[in-house]
């Protein structure tokens, strides 16, 4: 299995959530033992220098790429919430959607200590707003962003150009389209 192999596990899905717009499934990826380890090997590649303290990935897909990446660094995993769902204090941001709408993410605020350098992970960069709302609220915390990595990057929404203008850090996307 090598980096140009994963791209058989994309599923592209025209018209999807709304007509103009193709979706990348990743569902195939996951559903593939061979093709997950590969891709979370890779980001693991990528975190080995960046000497990383946690992992942090927005609900829910980021909890799917942040898990296994947590688990193989012996490192902790801070999952980024949607709204209303987490039982303590917790400090919050909101961002615009990509079809539209606001949505609202939380991180307990003792879960990340002054300091520590946090790698924010998600299955899919699109125009950054996601990751920038995590982003905040882990250096609200007093957080490092050690890095930030994808799946797949959606090269056309500037996702990137969005993330770095908050700051540059290091940045990995297995696949663009
Ligand atoms: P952003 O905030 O615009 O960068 O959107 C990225 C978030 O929306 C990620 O959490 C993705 O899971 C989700 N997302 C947006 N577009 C797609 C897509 O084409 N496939 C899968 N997930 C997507």
């Amino acid at each position: 299995m090598t980096k140009n192999d994963l791209h058989d596990y994309v599923a592209s899905v025209k018209d999807y959530p709304e007509e103009g717009v193709t979706f990348r499934d990743i569902s195939p990826l996951m559903g593939n033992g061979a093709a997950y380890r590969e891709a979370i090997d890779q980001i693991k590649d990528f975190a080995k220098d960046l000497n990383v303290d946690l992992i942090a990935g927005p609900e829910s897909r980021g909890f799917i790429v942040g898990s296994p990446l947590a688990y193989t660094l012996g490192v902790g995993f801070v999952p980024a919430r949607k709204v209303g769902k987490l039982p303590r204090k917790a400090v919050s941001a909101s961002y615009t959607l990509e079809y539209g709408g606001v949505n609202e993410l939380e991180i307990h605020e003792d879960a990340i200590k002054p300091g520590q350098r946090v790698l924010i992970v998600d299955d899919l960069l699109a125009t950054g707003g996601t990751i920038n709302a995590t982003r905040k609220i882990i250096e609200e915390l007093g957080g490092v962003v050690a890095g930030v990595a994808f799946i797949i990057e959606l090269e056309a929404l500037q996702g990137r150009e969005k993330i770095m203008q908050a700051g540059e850090v290091p940045f990995l996307a297995l696949m663009e389209y």
